[in-house]
């Protein structure tokens, strides 16, 4: 075994972090691929960041979100959150009292933590369904919650979105709509209306999925309701701080639709390209995967290796050979040691994918190559 324990992993890191170092300043940063999926983003420039003051900063940074926020989300107002679990928490916080009702229909359970346990925090008894058929709205409820898109990204079907929103109305009962990253997904991809268009009184999403973002919610809806949730929000310091703000503002006005859509079809011809060298290569909503395991399920030699140090020896030579950033190598202890190639993100628009492919392929015939020496494993994974 190569990475044997959380130590190997912070020096494994440390070593990727150099080598990135060493990509960036000795040839460009234009040399260097995160696909990781994870590259968020704080676009500013200097004259933006000299205004990032505690009171300056909100003063023309949020006043900038209202109108951007609410071309993106729809509805009267938006509020900038911490997360888009510091939204959830704040609308139950603020509608939901103790031992009523709260009943929530997505398209595939789990629903996101945040939900539940904000409920369970309040008090309120919470009832989830991802069959149609079986949802409905209690006597004392006091919120009804859709989700957009899951955290796996499955979309609602519309007409259930439109039912379920009508049902809540009926009975004059608020409904919020977690699309963290539903806004983008079910709108652009999916040729859905924007939550607030389709009559939902609070939705949040997530300022960094499938947008160049920093981590973060965006909540928009009606005013009055986006008030009330506003003071909590702020009695709890669940807000979003100004140079969260300021890239939120601007990941919003660097949102590309047209990248997004190219991502959800570019997967599929990764995916083909590489079925025709592997066998255990997943699709991603955004890309496609091989997990450690399955990565060892390619490799028919013999080798003292363990899966995830096949996984580790196979993303830094992705990294050190092409400058292409995967998680395997740059993650924290206890990352997941599946390889991902994410294409929704900003590296990944310009990549030709054949290119990609052969690169991937080229990697691993060179892990091939190293297998059965495992001096030259541990210089791969240690040293730059
Ligand atoms: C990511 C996600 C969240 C939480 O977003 P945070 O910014 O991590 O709080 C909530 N709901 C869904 C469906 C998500 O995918």
């Amino acid at each position: 075994m190569i990475v044997n324990s959380s130590l190997d992993e912070v020096k494994k890191r440390e070593n990727a972090l150099s080598i990135i170092k060493n990509i960036v300043e000795t040839k460009g940063r234009d040399s260097l691929f995160d696909l990781t999926g994870l590259s968020g983003g704080f676009i500013a420039n200097p004259s933006e960041l000299s205004l990032l003051e505690t009171y300056v900063g909100p003063a023309i940074f949020e006043e900038a979100l209202q109108e951007v926020g609410i071309e993106h989300m729809g509805g009267e107002k938006v509020l900038p959150l911490n997360r888009t679990s510091s939204g959830i928490l704040a609308t139950i916080l603020t509608l939901v009292k103790k031992d009523s009702n709260v009943v929530h229909y997505l398209a595939e359970l789990p629903a996101h933590p945040s939900i539940p346990r904000s409920c369970k925090l309040v008090g309120a008894k919470y009832f989830e369904t991802d069959v149609f058929d079986e949802f409905s709205i209690p006597e004392n409820t006091s919120l009804v919650i859709v989700t957009g898109s899951t955290m796996d990204h499955k979309v609602i079907d519309e007409d259930e979105f439109r039912k379920v929103i009508e049902m809540a109305h009926e009975k004059d009962i608020p409904v919020m709509v977690d699309d963290a990253s539903g806004a983008r997904l079910r709108t652009v991809v999916f040729n859905q209306p924007k939550a607030c268009d389709l009559g939902a009184d609070i939705a949040i999403t997530s300022t960094d999925k499938l947008m160049p973002g920093p981590r973060g919610g965006l909540m928009a809806g009606r005013k009055e309701l986006i008030d009330e949730i506003k003071v909590k929000v702020n009695q709890f310091g669940l807000e979003a701080q100004p140079p969260a703000v300021l890239a939120m503002l601007n990941g919003i006005k660097n949102f590309n639709e047209e990248n997004l859509i190219n991502s959800f079809d570019r997967k599929d011809q990764l995916f083909e390209l590489l079925c025709k060298q592997f066998n255990n290569f997943e699709k991603t909503p955004t890309g496609v995967m091989i997990s450690a395991e399955d990565l060892a399920d390619e490799i028919e030699i013999s080798h003292n290796l363990s899966d995830n140090d096949l996984a580790f020896i196979l993303a830094f030579i992705l990294l050190k050979d092409y400058g292409i950033i995967t998680i395997p190598a740059v993650g924290m202890p206890g990352a997941s040691a599946t390889i991902r190639f994410d294409l929704s993100t900003s590296d990944a628009f310009n990549f030709d994918l054949i290119d990609l492919s052969k690169k991937i392929e080229a990697s691993f015939e060179k892990l091939l190559d190293v297998i059965t020496n495992e001096e030259k494993c541990r210089e791969i994974v240690f040293s730059f």
